[in-house]
């Protein structure tokens, strides 16, 4: 049994905490998920490196999980082993006027460091509810495809939409190269900015929804007060 042995190894061995079945929806922004075989946290380089070494050596699959912005975990559960980067992951520091910072810091947190030390460039990121990791694995590295007018063309009738959440990486106007060609973007620049704008309901609909166990009995509490809004 690779997950049994590997559990009773990395629990022996790591610093961090060491679960079995633990619940994917406690970890994951949309509250979903099933059971992940086994859930490691690791509380600095040496835990990950061993809990890396033991479960490729148990033939256990791994993955590693940021703030679970980004991932629609199954509710059949996960068979491998599910790493988090704990306590030395979630430091940063500056030094020389830079920002140095683990993966496991969030990008709220990096943004408001940076904002203190008087660096610009990052305020993009203060919405995004995701971990520096995260975010350079989601992002880093993905040059290799853009939408374009060719590819555009294959849609139903070659007349789709192009919708992006905002702001977008524009081929030639913001960056050199980016996830979209001037002439789509522009063609939508309209509708896309429309549709920008219900980004704050989306949000604060998925704020009630990770915060409240019974989204729809926090809304009817608040109807059934019936408390007069006061609109400056
Ligand atoms: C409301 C909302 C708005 C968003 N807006 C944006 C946006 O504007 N721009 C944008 O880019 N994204 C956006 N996202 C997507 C997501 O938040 C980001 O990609 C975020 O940076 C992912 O970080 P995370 O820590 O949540 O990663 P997770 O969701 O936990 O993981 C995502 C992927 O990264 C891998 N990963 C995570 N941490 C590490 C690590 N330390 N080392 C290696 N791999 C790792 C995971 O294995 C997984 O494959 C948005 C998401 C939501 C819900």
């Amino acid at each position: 049994m690779p997950v049994a042995t590997a559990y009773e190894r990395l629990r022996a061995e790591l610093t961090g905490a060491v679960k079995r079945d633990e619940l994917m929806a406690r970890h994951t922004t949309f509250r979903i998920g099933g059971p992940s075989a086994l859930f490691v946290e690791c509380a600095n380089l040496a835990d990950l490196a061993r809990a890396i070494e033991v479960c490729e050596g148990e033939g256990l699959e791994w993955t590693v999980l940021g703030k679970g912005s980004n991932v629609l975990a199954s509710d059949e559960g996960y068979d491998g082993a599910v790493i988090v980067l704990g306590r030395d992951f979630k430091r940063h520091s500056v030094v020389d006027g830079h920002v140095r910072s683990g993966s496991g810091v969030t990008l709220a947190v990096l943004v408001q460091e940076a904002f203190n030390i008087g660096l610009t460039g990052f305020e993009f990121a203060v919405g995004i509810p995701g971990t520096l990791g995260g975010a350079l694995a989601m992002n880093a590295g993905f040059k290799h495809w853009a939408c374009t007018d060719d590819l555009m063309k294959m849609t139903r009738d070659g007349r789709a939409l192009y919708m992006h959440c905002l702001p977008a990486d524009v081929t030639g106007v913001s960056c050199e190269a980016g996830e979209v060609s001037a002439p789509v973007f522009e063609r939508c620049r309209l509708d896309t900015y429309r549709q920008a704008g219900h980004k704050p309901f989306v949000i604060a609909a998925m704020i009630l929804a990770t915060r409240f166990r019974e989204p729809a009995e926090a809304l009817r509490l608040c109807l059934d007060a019936a408390r007069p809004r006061r609109l400056a």
